[in-house]
Formats: C-alpha cells, sequence, structure tokens
C-alpha cells in the first residue's frame, strides 16, 4: 500500500492571522469573497538590503504563497525611490539620484529573486505617485484634518481620535513624554508632515503649496489606494514601522475615506538581530544579502529565515547557515536519485499538515517539521512507486514553500565562491581512486583528507564513490 500522507478537508477552516491592531489570532475572511489585497511596506532604495530587510520580503512571500492556493491575490509591495536618505546618498557621491534608486531597485529584486521571493502583483514607485499623493493631502486638508504652515502640510493629530490604537499608544501620555523639540510650523509636536518644500537641488514637484515633496507615510496610504482600493485586507511590514509609519498611514487614510478602516489584518514580522546585537551601521556588523549570496544558496538563507516563526525574533549567526545547509542536505538527499514523472508531480498534493501549519499564522516551525516527516517516510519507503509518490510530495510542498527549486544532484555539486569546483572535485576522485587501484592507500588518504579540507565529504559504495559538500 502507498503511504500517501492525508489531506484533510480544511477548505472551510479559515486561516489565522494575528492582527496587530486586535493583539491576537483571529480567523481571515476577505472584504470580497475569494480575493484578497495586500499591501507590503517595501525598500527605500538608496542602499542594498541587509538580512534583516529580507525577512520581511521572505516572510510575506511565502504568506502570498499561502494565499494564492486559496484566493486571487493582488500583492502590491512598493518602492520608496523619493526619501531624504536618498538625497544624501546622492550628495555623498555625486550620483543623481535617478542612478541611485535605479541601481538599487534592481539590485533589491535580483537579491530577493536569490532568496525565492517571486516578484509582487505590483509594484508602485512612489515618484509615480505623486499625483495621486497631492489628491489625497488635498483631500485631508479639505475635510480638516491637515493643515497648511509655512509651505509645509502637516496631518493635524488631535482631529484623529483613533490616533495611537494601532501602535497601543496613548496621544496625551506621548505628549507628556515628548521630548523632541518642536518645528515651529506645527502646531503639535506629534502632527507629521504630508507634504514639504524643496530647495532647487532636491527633487521636487509642483503643489498647491509649492514645489516640494511627499512625507514618507504618505506615499503609502496614496499607493494603496491607487492600487488595492480604500479598503485593503492585509497590511504587513516588519515590527518597527507599527509606530509611527503604520499608525499615521492608518489615520491619512480613515480620514480620507471618511473613517472606512484601511487595513482590515496587520501584520507585522519581528526583528533579526546578528549574534545577539542589533545590526547597526556603527557597529559594522550590517549584512547585506547581496554580499551574502555570493557565499551562501538563496535557499539556505530563505530556510534560515524561514525557521523561526514570523513574529519572534531571529537570531541570526554563521550557526544558522550552517544548520539550514544541513536541513537542505537532508531534504535533497531524500529525494536524491529517485525519477519523478511529470504525472507524479501533477498528482502530488502538499500534505494536509504541511498546509494547516502554515494556514496557522504561518507557523513555519511547524510547517519544517512536517516537510521533514516526509522526508523521513520517504527514507524509509521501499518500493518504487511509493518512493516516487513521496518524493512528489516533496517537490510540491518545496514549491508551496520556495524551497527545493533545485535539481537534487546539482544541489550536492552545485557550488559557491571559494568552493571547490564539481569538475576538480570529480578529478581528484578519479586519482583517489587510480591511487586504490594501485594500492597507494596513503595517496588515496591523502586525496580524502584534502577533499575534507575543502569541505567535501566522499562516501564510497558499489556504484562508485559519491560526495557531497557539508557533513
Ligand atoms: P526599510 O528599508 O528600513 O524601510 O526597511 C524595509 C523593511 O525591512 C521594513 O519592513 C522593516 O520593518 C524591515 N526591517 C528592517 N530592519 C529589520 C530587522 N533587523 N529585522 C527584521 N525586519 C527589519
Ligand atoms: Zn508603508
Amino acid at each position: 500500500m502507498i503511504a500517501f500522507f492525508d489531506r484533510p478537508n480544511r477548505d472551510n477552516m479559515s486561516i489565522q492571522l494575528h492582527d496587530t491592531l486586535r493583539g491576537k489570532k483571529i480567523p481571515f475572511e476577505p472584504l470580497q469573497e475569494g480575493e484578497v489585497t495586500m499591501y507590503l511596506c517595501g525598500p527605500t532604495v538608496y542602499n542594498y538590503a541587509h538580512i534583516g530587510n529580507a525577512r520581511p520580503a521572505v516572510v510575506f512571500d511565502l504568506l502570498a504563497r499561502v494565499l494564492r492556493r486559496r484566493y486571487k491575490l493582488t500583492f502590491a509591495r512598493n518602492i520608496t525611490d523619493v526619501d531624504d536618505k536618498i538625497n544624501t546618498a546622492s550628495i555623498e557621491t555625486g550620483k543623481p539620484i535617478d542612478e541611485i534608486t535605479a541601481k538599487y531597485i534592481k539590485a533589491y529584486n535580483d537579491d530577493m529573486a536569490a532568496l525565492g521571493v517571486r516578484p509582487p502583483d505590483v509594484e508602485p514607485r512612489a515618484t509615480q505617485h505623486i499625483d495621486v499623493m497631492i489628491e489625497m493631502i488635498a483631500a485631508l486638508i479639505e475635510k480638516g484634518f491637515a493643515y497648511v504652515a509655512q509651505a509645509h502640510v502637516l496631518f493635524d493629530v488631535s482631529s484623529y481620535s483613533q490616533y495611537g490604537e494601532l501602535s497601543k499608544r496613548d496621544l496625551r501620555e506621548m505628549i507628556a513624554g515628548s521630548r523632541v523639540e518642536v518645528a515651529p510650523y506645527k502646531r503639535a509636536a506629534h502632527d507629521f508632515v504630508l507634504w514639504k518644500p524643496s530647495t532647487p537641488e532636491l527633487p521636487g514637484w509642483d503643489s498647491p503649496w509649492g514645489r516640494g515633496r511627499p512625507g514618507w507615510h504618505i506615499e503609502c496610504s496614496a499607493m494603496a489606494e491607487k492600487h488595492l482600493g480604500a479598503t485593503i485586507d492585509i497590511h504587513a511590514g516588519g515590527q518597527d514601522l507599527v509606530f509611527p509609519h503604520h499608525e499615521n498611514e492608518c489615520a491619512q487614510s480613515n480620514c480620507a475615506h471618511d473613517g472606512a478602516p484601511f487595513a482590515r489584518y496587520w501584520l507585522h514580522n519581528g526583528f533579526l538581530s546578528i549574534d545577539q546585537t542589533k545590526m547597526s551601521k556603527s557597529l559594522g556588523n550590517v549584512l547585506l544579502v547581496h554580499d551574502l549570496i555570493k557565499s551562501v544558496p538563496g535557499e539556505v538563507i530563505r530556510l534560515a529565515l524561514l525557521s523561526a516563526h514570523y513574529r519572534q525574533p531571529l537570531d541570526w549567526s554563521a550557526e544558522s547557515i550552517e544548520k539550514a545547509r544541513r536541513m537542505l542536505d537532508r531534504l535533497y538527499g531524500a529525494v536524491r536519485g529517485i525519477e519523478v514523472s511529470d504525472e507524479a508531480r501533477a498528482a502530488a498534493v502538499v500534505p494536509g499538515a504541511l498546509v494547516a501549519a502554515l494556514e496557522d499564522d504561518l507557523n513555519t516551525p511547524k510547517a519544517l517539521a512536517e516537510f521533514f516527516a516526509i522526508a523521513r517516510a520517504l527514507n524509509k519507503a521501499s518500493n518504487v512507486p511509493e518512493k516516487e509518490a513521496l518524493a512528489a510530495q516533496m517537490y510540491a510542498a518545496g514549491e508551496l514553500m520556495g524551497l527545493m527549486s533545485d535539481d537534487p544532484e546539482k544541489w550536492f555539486a552545485g557550488h559557491v565562491e571559494g568552493d571547490l569546483p564539481a569538475d576538480e572535485i570529480e578529478a581528484l576522485i578519479e586519482q583517489r581512486n587510480a591511487a586504490k587501484a594501485e594500492r597507494d592507500f596513503e595517496r588515496a588518504d591523502a586525496i580524502r583528507d584534502q577533499l575534507k579540507q575543502a569541505g567535501v565529504s566522499i562516501q564510497d559504495g558499489r556504484e562508485g564513490t559519491s560526495w557531497r559538500r557539508g557533513g
């Protein structure tokens, strides 16, 4: 009998998501039946993305994949290409802004693709949406939620009674505890900028309030409205964005849309630290994905990022990489040498328990445990059809999680910069076999040691010598 993993009928069970606003895990129901809209705050393109920035990209890519199994999803991830940090980078490097943003948009997309992140359905750029931002700001002024002062437009926080609800902050306490020096154009310390004037050297657009540029928060409110509508189902980002960014987005959109809720579910990923330390430029411990992928396969990085639950903090170290590499070795090792026909692939379904784990607020540790359960069953399987069916299930699970996209032989042969290339490894193995045939065991052992030093282990078997990296 073939030990297929069963697939309980979960169609009538909702996906569960933890919503920051309600502060708990709740069943997810989209506003429109069968359709979901999701917005993720994307990168500010003045530098390469670091491994912390990759966490939301990977985690919410996985959520997008999980949602697409059930719904027609429209997923927007914006690009902030107008920002003071970009202006500073331009001044510091002497390079035009367009050149800087074009370079880092491409790098971001290439680097995230290396981590198995699929492109979103829409990738709106702030500079291409200035008109909708101006419209939204004008509406906020007209409705009495914003005011003009010294060529700035500010959101009047006191006009919005729900301010602080998302981040669970009390406005009065915030004011009392505030030590910020109040800019002369602000009525109150917590009023935030919707529009600010630009000098001739800085990027700027004509507006009813003079030549200027938008504040960061209004960018996302305007782009979300334009591409996904007044109320979106899911709004996601890193935990640091809850306040002030998302609180402010929420205030702007809610007021511009006469009280219509902005996002129905707010999802936030926990922070990533490096060797128990916060990543920061001043400490010099910022790990760029662009650099890391030169020596570590993208799938290893993806798996390491998914190994902790997305809401938990995640500490990154050399060990996280090694652990993820070994896990992938086990997964690829299970399917290695098993032929899987197109029919078997088409017939395979992801085991219900794995889907259930992902649909339970993206419980990736549990989902990975289920993934290994299939690998274990496959390692124990004895007949060919059973092996083929289980291997096909593993590929289906991999497809859902964005893992195991490589051919197993390529995975084990695959080398990254600095590693010994596969052809050199094979040449050394041949030399070792020749040495053994001549009963020169000293030489044979020396070659084995040389390979070991290079991180390659070999296994002699009836069919010849096989090899793998690591372990
Ligand atoms: P930024 O370009 O700084 O706006 O960040 C882009 C995304 O990365 C946002 O969703 C941030 O919340 C997220 N992010 C930044 N640093 C980290 C970190 N250390 N761990 C997890 N997420 C982060
Ligand atoms: Zn945003």
